[in-house]
């Protein structure tokens, strides 16, 4: 009895933080983007504001903090969106590209669903600012 009603809020509130989520609404279908590939793990759409002529998003399934949190959570769903990495830049001859897991607000993560960023089509300087 204890345990499931120790249980009950953080999983309340694991159902709000996904219920408020941008990424979950578009990977469930709530909020309309269509899906450039997709695999069991994740989803690419392409990004809202690109910053280069190709700027994809690779959007695990699972709602996860970061990147190192979703690897934490399923080991397998990173190779699902490196498998994701592989399928598109394959499609569409890309080969010199930038990939980018934003982590923390000061590293310029903005949307707290793990993501990674692919972008290409332009010389990327480096260091990033
Ligand atoms: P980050 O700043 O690394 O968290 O990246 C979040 C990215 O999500 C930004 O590049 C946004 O332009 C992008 N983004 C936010 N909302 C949407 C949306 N509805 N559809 C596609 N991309 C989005």
């Amino acid at each position: 009895m204890e345990k499931v009603f120790m249980n009950e809020p953080e999983n309340e509130l694991e159902n709000k933080q996904q219920i408020e989520c941008i990424f979950c609404k578009i990977i469930s279908g709530v909020i309309p983007s269509p899906h450039l590939a997709s695999n069991e793990y994740a989803i690419a759409i392409a990004d809202i504001a690109p910053v280069a002529p190709t700027h994809f998003l690779i959007l695990p399934r699972a709602h996860e903090e970061n990147a190192v949190a979703l690897h934490r959570s399923d080991s397998q769903a990173m190779a699902g969106i490196f498998s994701l990495v592989d399928s598109l830049t394959s499609r569409a001859g890309i080969s010199d590209y930038r990939l980018i897991f934003n982590t923390g607000a000061d590293a310029g993560q903005s949307v707290f669903h793990a993501h990674l960023h692919l972008i290409a089509g332009r010389p990327l300087s480096w260091p990033p600012g």
